[in-house]
């Protein structure tokens, strides 16, 4: 089964056609060793914040919250580090837990690093104020005109503030992927003061070379491992595949498939379900880099995605002209048949939510019996039929399209069609609401989490 653009059929020199590289298997140990390295960090963290007092400033007028204060801003900014780590796509992380997991743990944390911040700034203001016998607004106005280096602290806190409150769910789901871009950036923008105001008055710093060093080593290490992987690794890739549009193929009325064509594709290891981070290099589209699944598996020297017009970004690529050039990050995710446990595997997926599932049966062995239950809003909406029918029947499984909206489609039902589903992996892709009520079924049917694996096709 082959996906070639019609203009430029396979090319028949009698050799087989390089086969790509599956990923790299996860190396679970990894993660346990990053928990240790960043669990350790902390304790040194902390233990330097205590290790400078002394009994006569614990007892001093506003001794004590002066230490809190510290120790707050110490541990709330070394957390703070840590969130950054988690999205800086480390490889060997983000295959174990993928890219939504990293962003998972990201949230979680995100609330402790910005309240210890808030609470350091508090602190320190009561702090001051009971010191000089002053109340607290003239303590903040103090600060303002007679510290340097507080004003530049204050912007960051406030750059910080207004990311967590931005952050929260109800208000960034009605925020465009630029606007939230945007907002992130102004976080790295805030680090780089907190950085900078902790080694002007930190007292973990003032006077104390040793942890001057280690402090600026552990920030400019996380900003080395931002910019290898954010930025020099994609720019790498980019430059070493070189892939262009070559066909802009219509699948149904509002989705359509993209082929890219590339050189050394037979050496980008991707497995069958992850994505890429993609930028299409048009005037109108550069600056914007969205994720789209393969929704198959390379077949050098070409890549397919196929993409549902739901917005501006995805609805402008059916205007593709050929030859336009692509940059890419990636390949990103966990979704792959590295994660099975258990000799048979059923996937359920959302309407688009088929293109990772499309590309993840390809890996599954023959005869694997694969379970596929697809819900499609109507038959003519679900894109790429015909070759998932043929993967499937080639592993000799069943495909079950459903067709229905949400109310009509009751996916317990749907569950109910697979019967031994408790005894196979669980693969569940497509948009977030459609993901999480399938994990909520399959909780209610017995299978176990570890047993379930989904991607979500949301921010
Ligand atoms: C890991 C991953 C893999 C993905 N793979 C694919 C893929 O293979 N094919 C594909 O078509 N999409 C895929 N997506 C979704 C795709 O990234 C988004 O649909 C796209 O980025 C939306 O950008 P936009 O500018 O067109 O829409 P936006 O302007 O960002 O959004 C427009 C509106 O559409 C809504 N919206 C956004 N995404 C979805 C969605 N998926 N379903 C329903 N409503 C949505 C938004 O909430 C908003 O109201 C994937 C997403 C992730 C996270």
């Amino acid at each position: 089964m082959t996906f070639e653009p019609a203009t430029r059929p396979a090319r028949s020199s009698g050799r087989r056609a390089p086969e790509p590289r599956p990923a790299p298997a996860p190396r679970p140990r990894l993660l346990d060793a990053a928990l240790v390295v960043v669990g350790l960090g902390f304790g040194a963290t902390v233990g330097s914040a205590i290790i400078v007092e002394t009994a006569s400033q614990l007892q001093a007028p506003g001794g004590v919250a002066m230490f809190l204060g510290n120790l707050t801003g110490m541990a709330g900014t070394y957390l703070a580090l840590v969130m950054v780590l988690l999205v800086s796509r480390i490889p060997h992380i983000e295959r174990i837990l993928g890219q939504d997991g990293l962003l998972r743990w990201h949230r979680r944390l995100s609330p402790w690093p910005i309240s210890l911040i808030v609470a350091h700034a508090i602190l320190l203001t009561y702090a001051y104020a009971e010191a000089s016998h002053s109340g607290l607004l003239a303590q903040l106005a103090s600060f303002v005109s007679s510290y340097s280096g507080m004003l530049i602290a204050i912007v960051g806190l406030g750059l910080m503030v207004l990311a967590a409150v931005l952050s929260i769910y109800s208000v960034r789901r009605r925020l465009r992927r630029e606007t939230w871009w945007a907002i992130h950036l102004g976080m790295y923008l805030a680090l780089a003061l907190a950085f900078s105001h902790e080694l002007a008055l930190g007292p973990s710093f003032v006077g104390h070379p040793v942890t001057q060093v280690l402090w600026s080593v552990a920030w400019a290490a996380t900003a080395g491992v931002v910019l290898a992987y954010r930025f020099g690794l994609p720019a790498y890739r980019t430059l070493r595949y070189r892939l262009k549009v070559v066909e802009v193929r219509r699948e149904t009325e509002d989705v359509v498939s993209l082929i890219l064509e590339g050189r050394d594709l037979d050496r980008l290891a991707v497995s069958g379900g992850q994505f890429f981070e993609w930028r299409f290099l048009t005037p109108k589209l550069w600056w914007q880099a969205h994720p789209y699944s393969l929704s198959a598996r390379p077949k050098p020297p070409y890549l397919r995605l196929t993409v549902k017009a739901v917005g501006d970004h995805s609805s402008a690529l059916a205007e593709l002209a050929p030859g336009t050039r692509v940059a890419i990050e990636g390949p990103y995710g966990a979704f792959t048949t590295h994660a099975r446990r258990r000799q048979k595997a059923a996937i359920i997926c959302g309407g688009i939510g088929i293109t990772a599932a499309r590309a993840l049966l390809e890996d599954l062995p023959k005869k694997s019996d694969p379970a596929v239950l697809w819900r499609v809003s109507t038959e003519e909406h679900a894109a790429l039929a015909g070759e998932v029918e043929e993967l499937v029947r080639r592993r000799r499984g069943t495909l079950h399209v459903v067709a229905g909206n949400r109310e009509e489609v009751s996916l317990h039902r749907v569950a109910r069609l697979v019967p031994d589903l408790r005894q196979r992996d669980v693969f569940v892709c497509g948009p977030e609401g459609f993901v999480e009520a399938t994990r909520q079924v399959l909780a209610g049917e017995g299978v176990p989490p570890e047993a379930v694996h989904y991607e979500v096709y949301a921010l």
